[in-house]
């Protein structure tokens, strides 16, 4: 078998230009510009250019963005009072930090800072404790792209065994609840997990964000499985995910690729998320 490719790319294209861009011209129509503020520390190469995605994104999509830069000598009292202008300003819709931060930062505190309606990556506690009771919320951005992905490409969750490799707050711990929330049954696997093999077999979907360049191999897939690849690497100038693509191309039904695969479909659902925070302070 050789897999369908789900590609995010397209998905993320075909949102941004027939959904998105739509609802920017209805909010544009009422005096309201979407507009998105993204906070970066630092000069980690890795950062730049996720945040210049974002920016290209969003100009697709007609929204505004503009990034604060500052040096890694900022202090956390700085931050915080960035964020709380931020907060305050009536013409700014969405906000999020750029990760990692420097070590002197508590990325805890200065995520809490940010006011939930604004969160727009979804990190705040008030947010991801509403994803967790199944209430309408701010969906964090990868969880929120993954699932859009799922069911663009035809896959329908209900009653599906969906297995997740990794718990991370971002992606494995979002993404499990709102499987869950679509009725699949979900194992979650992580670095203790013990036969993880054992844990794949039976799995419909697999969702890999372990970190690890080509964790997941073909042989650990079973035949038709849909596979997500949420991991990226830069191998000696190469990108690549947490799945070995080309074994695993061979054994699944859809996968997707990296590049191209979960990344933009994150900038998209962050756009998005821009886009519904907008339309709900303007109905506020
Ligand atoms: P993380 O490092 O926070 O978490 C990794 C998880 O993997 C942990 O829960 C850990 O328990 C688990 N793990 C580690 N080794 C394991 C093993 N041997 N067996 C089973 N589980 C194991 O990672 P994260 O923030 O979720 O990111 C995962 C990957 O996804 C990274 O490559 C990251 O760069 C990428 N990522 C991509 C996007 C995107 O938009 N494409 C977004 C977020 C993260």
């Amino acid at each position: 078998m050789t897999a369908k490719i789900i590609s995010g790319r397209d998905v993320a294209e075909h949102i941004l230009e027939n959904e998105l861009s739509k609802k920017v011209e209805v909010l544009k129509s009422k005096g309201v510009i979407p507009n998105l503020v993204v906070i970066l520390v630092g000069e980690m190469k890795a950062s730049a250019s996720y945040v210049a995605q974002k920016e290209k994104f969003a100009a697709k999509a007609g929204i505004k963005s503009e990034v604060r830069r500052f040096t890694a000598e900022i202090t956390e009292q700085e931050i915080l009072s960035e964020i709380d202008k931020i907060n305050q300003d009536p013409l700014i819709h969405g906000v999020i930090v750029q990760l990692p931060l420097p070590d002197h930062i508590s990325v805890a505190k200065v995520l809490n800072r940010i006011d939930p309606s604004k969160d727009v990556d979804g990190f705040t506690p008030n947010n991801v404790g509403k994803l967790f009771l199944g209430e309408d919320t701010l969906v964090s951005c990868t969880p929120k792209g993954i699932m859009q992905m799922l069911r663009i490409s035809g896959t329908d969750l209900n009653g599906k065994n969906v297995t997740v490799i990794g718990r991370s707050n971002i992606v494995g711990k979002p993404v499990s609840i709102l499987c869950q929330s679509e009725n699949a049954t979900v194992t979650m696997c992580h670095s203790r997990t013990k036969d993880l093999n054992h844990k794949l077999a039976d799995a419909d979907v697999i969702i890999v964000a372990v970190g690890v360049p080509k964790f997941v191999t073909g042989e650990q897939i079973p035949d038709g499985a849909v596979v997500i690849d949420v991991g990226i690497h830069n191998i000696d100038g190469k990108l690549c995910g947490d799945v070995d693509f080309d074994s695993a191309k061979e054994k699944a039904s859809a996968i997707t690729p990296v590049p191209g695969g979960v990344g933009p479909m994150t900038v998209c659902a962050l756009i998005e998320n821009t886009i519904i925070a907008a339309e709900r302070i303007n109905s506020a």
